[in-house]
Order: C-alpha cells, then sequence, then structure tokens
C-alpha cells in the first residue's frame, strides 16, 4: 500500500531539525547573507547533531539513516536558509558520498569520519569553465608519472571548496583514451591543501551568499596513484550516478524552499492590512498562497517517490529528474508569488521572502539545468 506518512522517526527527526532551523539557524541567516560569510558555528552545530553523517553507516562515522533522512533535514533548513542547506547537500551527497560509493576500504577509512561528522567538508569538481550540462566535456587531465597522477586544468563553480575546514576536493580528468577513440575520464581525490591546487577568489554570486563558491585550478598537481576513486575510466559515470541521487537531494531542498515562502506569505498575509482589512482575505492573495502550498505539496511528493524507488532499488532516474524539475520551479514560482505578497516589503532584504527570491533561481541551474532534466525525461520516454 502506498503510504506518504512519515515513520516515528522520521518525524521526530523532521522536527529536531526544524527546531533547529528555527532556533539556530534562522537567526544568523540574514547576517551570513548579507555579510556573505560561511556560517562556521552553524555547521559545527550541525555536526555535533550527526546531520553529515545521516545517510552513512555507523562503522564510518555516520548515523546508520537513509538518503530519504538526508532530504528530511533538507527540506526543514531550506525552509529559512538555503544556503545552510546547500552546504550540507553538497558536503554529504557530493563530498562524501563518491568516497563512501567508490572508495577502496583505505580511502572510506582516511576520509569518511572526518566528513560525516562534519569536521571536514569534501568538495565535488566535475564542472568546468567550458563544460557544465555537458560535463562529458571535461578538458582537465591527469597523466600518470613515477606513481603519481599530475592534474592540470581547471573546474568551476565548485561549492564548499575553499572553507576553513575543506579538506578534499574529488576531481574527473581525462587520464586516456577508450579503445573507441573517446575520452577516458576518472576521478581522483584531491587532499586540500596540495601543491599546485589554488582556490580562486569567492564568485560573486546573486544568491546563496552564505555558500562557499570558488573556481579551482591545478597546475602540475601531484598526487598517488592510490587516489584514484573508483575504476579507472569509470569517473564520468560514476559522477553522473552520483548526480542522479543528488537531483533527489536538490529537490528536497527545493521543496524547502517552497513551503518557506508558504510559511512567511501566511503570516504576513494575515498581518499586514490594506482597505481595512488583512491582505488574505483578498481571494486574489488567499488563492496565490494556495496555490504555493499546492506546488509545495506536489514537488514533496515527487522527491518522496524518486526516494522510495531509489531506497528500494528500482530504477529512479526519471523520478529524480521530476522531482528536480518540479520542486526547482516551484521554488523559483513560489518566491516570486511570495515577495508580491509582501509588496514593496518582499523587496527589502530583511525579509526572509527577498532572500528566497535571489537564492531560488540556482535551483533551475544547478546539478543539472531544467532544461536537463527535461533531456533526462524525455530520454526515459525513449526520445
Ligand atoms: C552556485 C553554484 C554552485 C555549483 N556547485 C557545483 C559543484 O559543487 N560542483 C560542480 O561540479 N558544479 C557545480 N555547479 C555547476 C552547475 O552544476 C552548472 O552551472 C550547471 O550544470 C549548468 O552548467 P553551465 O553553467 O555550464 O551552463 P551550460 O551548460 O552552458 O548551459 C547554458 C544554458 O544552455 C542550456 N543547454 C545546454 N545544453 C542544452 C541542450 N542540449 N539542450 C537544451 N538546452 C541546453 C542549459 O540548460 C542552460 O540554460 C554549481 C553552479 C552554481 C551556480
Amino acid at each position: 500500500m502506498l503510504d506518504t506518512r512519515l515513520t516515528e522517526e522520521q518525524e521526530q527527526l523532521r522536527k529536531t531539525v526544524e527546531a533547529f532551523a528555527r532556533d539556530v539557524v534562522a537567526p544568523v541567516a540574514a547576517h551570513h547573507d548579507e555579510t556573505k560569510t560561511f556560517p562556521y558555528e552553524v555547521v559545527r552545530q550541525m555536526g555535533e547533531m550527526g546531520l553529515f553523517g545521516l545517510p552513512f553507516p555507523e562503522e564510518h562515522g555516520g548515523m546508520g539513516g537513509d538518503y530519504f533522512a538526508l532530504c528530511l533535514a533538507l527540506e526543514e533548513l531550506a525552509r529559512v536558509d538555503q544556503s545552510v542547506a546547500i552546504t550540507l547537500e553538497a558536503a554529504v551527497s557530493l563530498g562524501a558520498m563518491p568516497v563512501y560509493r567508490f572508495g577502496t576500504e583505505a580511502q572510506k577509512a582516511e576520509w569518511l569520519p572526518q566528513l560525516t561528522s562534519g569536521q571536514a567538508l569534501g568538495a565535488f569538481g566535475l564542472t568546468e569553465p567550458g563544460a557544465g550540462s555537458d560535463a562529458g566535456g571535461t578538458r582537465t587531465t591527469a597523466r600518470l608519472e613515477d606513481g603519481h597522477w599530475v592534474i592540470n586544468g581547471s573546474k568551476a563553480f565548485i561549492t564548499n571548496s575553499g572553507t576553513d575546514i575543506t579538506r578534499l576536493v574529488t576531481v574527473t580528468a581525462v587520464t586516456g583514451e577508450t579503445a573507441s577513440g573517446k575520452k577516458e575520464i576518472s576521478s581522483i581525490l584531491v587532499p586540500v591543501p596540495t601543491q599546485g591546487f589554488t582556490v580562486e577568489p569567492a564568485y560573486s554570486k546573486v544568491g546563496w551568499h552564505a555558500s562557499d563558491t570558488h573556481p579551482l585550478s591545478f597546475d602540475d598537481v601531484r598526487v598517488p596513484e592510490e587516489n584514484l576513486l573508483g575504476e579507472r575510466g569509470r569517473g564520468y559515470a560514476n559522477f553522473l550516478s552520483i548526480l542522479d541521487e543528488g537531483r533527489i537531494a536538490i529537490a528536497a531542498l527545493a521543496v524547502g524552499a517552497a513551503q518557506g515562502c508558504v510559511d512567511e506569505s501566511v503570516k504576513y498575509a494575515k498581518e499586514r492590512e490594506a482597505f481595512g482589512q488583512a491582505i488574505g482575505k483578498n481571494q486574489a492573495i488567499a488563492f496565490k498562497i494556495a496555490r504555493m502550498e499546492a506546488r509545495a505539496h506536489t514537488a514533496r511528493m515527487a522527491y518522496y517517490d524518486a526516494a522510495a524507488k531509489m531506497l528500494a532499488g528500482q530504477p529512479f532516474k526519471k523520478e529524480a529528474a521530476i522531482a528536480k524539475l518540479v520542486a526547482g520551479e516551484a521554488a523559483m514560482d513560489n518566491a516570486r508569488d511570495a515577495t508580491q505578497v509582501h509588496g514593496g516589503y518582499g523587496f527589502m532584504n530583511e525579509y526572509p521572502v527577498a532572500r528566497q527570491y535571489r537564492d531560488s533561481k540556482i535551483l533551475e541551474i544547478g546539478e543539472g539545468t531544467t532544461e536537463v532534466q527535461l533531456m533526462l525525461i524525455a530520454r526515459e520516454l525513449g526520445l
């Protein structure tokens, strides 16, 4: 029987993160956004709560939960602050997960305890200045020399790559040519710091101001041959499978953003008066908020469904792409409508909806654009 209700344990986790988001994250969100500073203290506390270890087994320092638990936490965090939520999402589903899925026992023993405790952050270096949606267009190279990979090239827009606690960047690089003459792409672990590896100055972004994003450059960066992650030549395919899962996590984050816009709009529509009554008494406003709630709800069901299929070991590529597509659009549409409900105040940075408005656009771009999701869905339909 289909059951979308949370179990007692899941509801307990959701409530715990909801309270943390309200009491700890929300009060400092505007400050970190305005000053464009990374929320180290919030991240430290999230580490203590075990959020970075949610989907990993206890033997690796994790909490023994699953990917859906991570999604629930991301949704609650993004209701009040997308920057904090993306910091967790990128650290877990992009930073630690590739090591867990494809690492050797030695690599897992070295990296997972620090990553799952939140003491260290790992970053995922796939995108390049000339290769985003077409990530197979990687130009970064790695050649084997005296038992070392020598890496040259650059990466663009890499989340969590330049914080004081970043210790690892996993990169894709061309390591040769396949028998059919195509690029052989592998993934390699680069500890931070390593000589020749440079974290370039942070981007000036439209939103996600408290999230850490940098271009990276590699100039004859040498790491031991054993730092190959997964099979040689499987790097691109492995990274794409990480992104399939990641889409469910980003969808959960986007649902949180969409719901946060509903929360703020309901509150404001009851308080703000115009023409002698609360603005929410106008059906034009009430219907707008009702539609926002419907978008958040349907997008939530989409990511619950994708996560359920993934955890049951069933194919979930199409469902994950659908969830990412509808949740990203729900966040953007709700942010635009929530700003409208707030009138001129919605355009003022001190109002949370203004931050949601700036933050939400990237949800239609990062971890696969809307067009890429449509491509994936169409492909699954045989088109
Ligand atoms: C804040 C931020 C954080 C990020 N974090 C990371 C990270 O941690 N790690 C990482 O590796 N990457 C990261 N990215 C990169 C992100 O995943 C890419 O920006 C995204 O995949 C799009 O790639 P692109 O920017 O090169 O755009 P392009 O691929 O150049 O796309 C430009 C436009 O063309 C469209 N387009 C492209 N090809 C087609 C097609 N065949 N059909 C129809 N339309 C098409 C796209 O949908 C888009 O609208 C991050 C980006 C940002 C902005």
